[in-house]
């Protein structure tokens, strides 16, 4: 070997892991494309966009037509992986033989493989329903599922009380509980259902069961300027304290992993490990919206010491070695465009508090989603789910997903937008009280009209603030409580490439350099109606 090229070797290698630019840029993505899609639309047409905008979709982002997009579409993250080659090849593959296909058993034997030990074994001994996978659509619909079975099987072993909530409990928590009695409980039993955050579908599938969701983030959570790793943490304490005098109307704790609020911020295995104490003290199950497990490991990995040096898969078994069950919705890191799954441990402690629940989802599968072998989904997607789950762990893959997000976060941060951080692994999330901090004048809605404007320069990007969490009670707004101001971009994955991002981040720039011309609107339409965001209609005011 010659001297020149090991100088050269050398040098290569000496930039390749710097995180900061322009080091970062001597490391390529670790695929390139092979398939790409030419819009059928230009940068340049901004009155055109600003036509529809205005005449077809009424300002609502969610009614903008997609096609008419030419820069991205940060609408959401769910769903809107790009496959890999790998997925589509398998999905020729796909057996369409009506239950237990092919597809299915492959990801069986795939979901031992990415979550660990004592997963999905099927067990035949046990006679009736043995089945621990039970595949949906997309996630709500296991949700939907699970809770209307828990609700049923609950009112069924009549162990259930009205009783108010207990005055062991911490002040504050007795009171967010009984905040949401009246609304909530129908008078009924009192069911409560801890998390560190619902995501919103959970949130509501268990309100229209008649149960109580109660999300107990940690207090690093909303804190603005507090830059903490594991801001997706849950707070113990507070679930120390309602398990010790709630726990017989607790069925079961969750934590969403990564916590979808502000972006995906991450849990940290110590909160899980803390989590598994309390709740195997007080004998309650302990489960997984588990949507942005492989996210979730990357954090651990870069964040926890104990983890630096672990590969993500063996994060992965860390995580998911302390569960009962989970729900996944596999739009998100099962890299696909449609699917969900329940999953129940076999001999975990969810199972032995509900012997019969296989069984009731078993049935309302068989009404609502065809067979838990296939839940609506047709066999060659079965097939690329598999294949999906062996790519989101690879460490490459994740470094490209959450290096992209957090660059994208920190051009924002450097053009001066203020976002929420630090950046989480899937969204950027801009803070919209602060955006509009000291511009003077009627200020309702600015984040429609954020969202309205973004749409006219080329991008979609969400509302997530006063409008969508807010309500109107027929003369006021009622804001939402603790206050949400914001606006997401949401980065779909393998989607993108930084240019593209960056010219979101331009846009921003000069609504950001224009902050005091941006108009308030007006609602034409659904003011009053619930999940409000996704049906109304505005004008702009000037
Ligand atoms: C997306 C999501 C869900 C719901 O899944 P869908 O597939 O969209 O129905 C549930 N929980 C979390 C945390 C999610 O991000």
């Amino acid at each position: 070997m010659s001297d020149s090229t090991a100088f050269f070797i050398k040098k290569f290698r000496e930039n390749i892991d710097t995180p900061e630019e322009p080091g970062q840029w001597y490391r390529p993505r670790p695929y390139r494309n092979a398939v790409v899609k030419f819009r059928d639309c230009s940068i340049d047409d901004f009155e055109q966009r600003r036509d529809i905008l205005i005449n077809e979709a009424g300002l609502n982002a969610f009614l903008f037509r997609a096609d008419m997009i030419p820069g991205c579409d940060l609408l959401s993250d769910s769903g809107t992986t790009t496959m890999t080659m790998d997925q589509w090849a398998a999905m020729l593959l796909g057996d369409e033989s009506y239950g237990s296909n092919e597809g299915y058993f492959e990801l069986r034997a795939q979901f031992a493989e990415t979550f660990g030990a004592g997963w999905c074994e099927k067990d035949n001994s046990s006679g009736g329903s043995s089945e621990s996978l039970f595949l949906f659509h997309q996630g709500r619909a296991a949700e939907n599922a699970f809770f209307s079975i828990l609700v049923r099987q609950l009112a069924a072993a009549g162990k259930g009380s009205s009783a108010p909530p207990s005055d062991g409990l911490m002040p504050e928590l007795k009171s967010r509980i009984e905040s949401r009695l009246g609304t909530n409980s129908h008078g009924k039993d009192l069911w409560i259902i801890p998390s560190n955050s619902h995501f919103d579908t959970t949130q509501g599938n268990i309100e229209d069961k008649g149960m109580i969701p109660l999300n107990l983030p940690c207090r690093e959570h909303l804190e603005k300027d507090e830059i903490f790793p594991f801001r997706g943490n849950m707070d113990v304490e507070e679930l120390d304290n309602l398990l010790e005098h709630e726990k017989d109307r607790v069925p079961l704790v969750y934590l969403t992993i990564t916590n979808n609020t502000g972006g995906g911020q991450p849990v940290s295995i110590d909160n899980i490990r803390k989590i598994r104490n309390i709740t195997r003290k007080h004998g309650v199950p302990f489960f997984f919206d588990a949507c942005r497990f492989a996210e979730n490991a990357y954090f651990v990995k870069k964040r926890e010491d104990e983890f630096w040096d672990s590969s993500i898969v063996k994060i992965v078994h860390e995580m998911f070695r302390y569960a009962d069950g989970f729900h996944i919705s596999l739009k998100k890191d099962g890299l696909v465009n449609m699917g969900g799954a329940l999953v129940i441990r076999k001999d975990g402690d969810f199972s032995k508090k509900f012997p019969n629940f296989k069984e009731g989802i078993t049935d309302h599968q068989i009404m609502a989603e065809g067979h838990p072998t296939y839940g609506g989904l047709p066999g060659r997607d079965l097939k690329a789910i598999s294949e999906g789950l062996r790519t989101v762990v690879r460490d490459e893959y994740l470094d490209a997903r959450i290096g992209q997000v957090v660059r994208f976060g920190r051009h924002l941060f450097e053009a001066g937008i203020p976002v929420i951080r630090p950046i989480g692994g899937h969204a950027v999330y801009i803070d919209l009280d602060r955006f509009f901090d000291g511009t003077a004048g009627d200020d309702e809605f600015k984040g429609i009209s954020m969202t309205a404007l973004m749409l006219i320069a080329g991008h979609r990007v969400c509302e997530l603030g006063l409008y969508a969490f807010g309500s109107y009670d027929g003369e006021k707004e009622i804001p939402p409580e603790p206050r949400v101001n914001y606006v997401r971009a949401a980065v779909p994955r393998l989607a993108y490439e930084d240019q593209d991002l960056f010219s979101v981040v331009e846009a921003f720039r000069v609504l950001a350099d224009n902050r005091d011309r941006i108009p308030a609107v007006n609602v034409e339409y659904g003011r009053d109606l619930s999940l409000r965001h996704f049906k109304s209609r505005f004008s702009f005011r000037g």
